[in-house]
């Protein structure tokens, strides 16, 4: 399948400052988003987002939280640049484009008032939540992916009952494709899909589990899905991936499986 077809319909979000060094695990490293960018090669339009605004932040998150990371400005403004992704990809779904946001830091982890595993704040659930406070969707459906149960973002939506967060957790990976199509069988109509996609499930990365065709087979699931009850409005933002050379490949399969399902 080539890609380019689909250079008109596609949008990457992505700012050189995600390239910068900050404090935060070795493993999350700014070589994960450059990988993917090499990768993708300026395929797709790329767009470059702003920093979010402390409002924004604090539709997620306690003040106090936010006072914490305002002590590092380093990595304050990278992580404001990544909520910043998610809200550009997510305004992109609205406006008809299929986005992805190759971000860092990851945000899953990320809780109203603690904050983990290479997490700063919430990208997803922020970008989500500001779509819902400005009455532009009603309901969504978050699909992780990530090797890692998404914590912050249950958190955040446990009492929103329009809010559906799916963590699919399997260590097999015919399951992992089952579970992923069922959860999404589950669910009625939603004003829009988002992924938070985490590439450690890989089958060279921690989780070992799965292939890069399996990702594409995901993003199937997905597009299938937008195109069925959402009315085509769908994003991904990155969460986890930490097996460098392979990273742009599973972000390219991903994203074709989903202009397959949408078409
Ligand atoms: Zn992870």
């Amino acid at each position: 399948m080539s890609s380019e077809l689909y250079s008109d319909k596609i949008r990457i979000v992505y700012h050189p400052d995600y390239q910068n060094h900050y404090t935060t695990a070795s493993c999350e490293t700014p070589t994960r988003v450059t990988s993917i960018m090499k990768y993708l090669d300026n395929r797709f339009p790329v767009i470059q987002p702003d920093e979010c605004a402390d409002e924004d932040i604090l539709l997620c998150h306690s003040d106090g939280l936010l006072t914490i990371e305002k002590q590092l400005p380093d990595r304050y403004h990278v992580a404001r640049l990544a909520v910043g992704g998610a809200i550009t990809a997510a305004q992109l779904a609205l406006d008809g484009f299929t986005s992805f946001a190759v971000i860092r830091p990851p945000g899953h982890h990320a809780n109203p008032d603690h904050n983990w595993g290479f997490c700063f704040f919430n990208n997803m659930a922020i970008a989500i939540m500001k779509l819902l406070t400005a009455g532009a969707i009603h309901s969504a459906t978050i699909l992780d992916i990530d090797l890692h149960f998404g914590d912050g973002t249950d958190t955040i939506f446990k009492s929103h009952d329009n809010i559906h967060v799916l963590n699919i957790q399997s260590s097999n990976p015919d399951d992992f494709l089952k579970s992923t199509e069922s959860s999404l069988n589950s669910i009625g109509h939603s004003d829009i899909i988002a992924i938070s996609a985490g590439f450690d499930q890989y089958e060279k990365d921690w989780g070992a589990n799965l292939t890069i065709d399996d990702y594409r087979k995901i993003g199937v699931f997905a597009g299938e899905f937008a195109q069925n009850r959402c009315n085509g409005k769908i994003f991904t933002i990155l969460e986890g991936g930490y097996y460098i050379p392979d990273l742009g490949n599973n972000v390219e399969s991903l994203l074709m499986g989903i202009m397959q399902g949408l078409s």
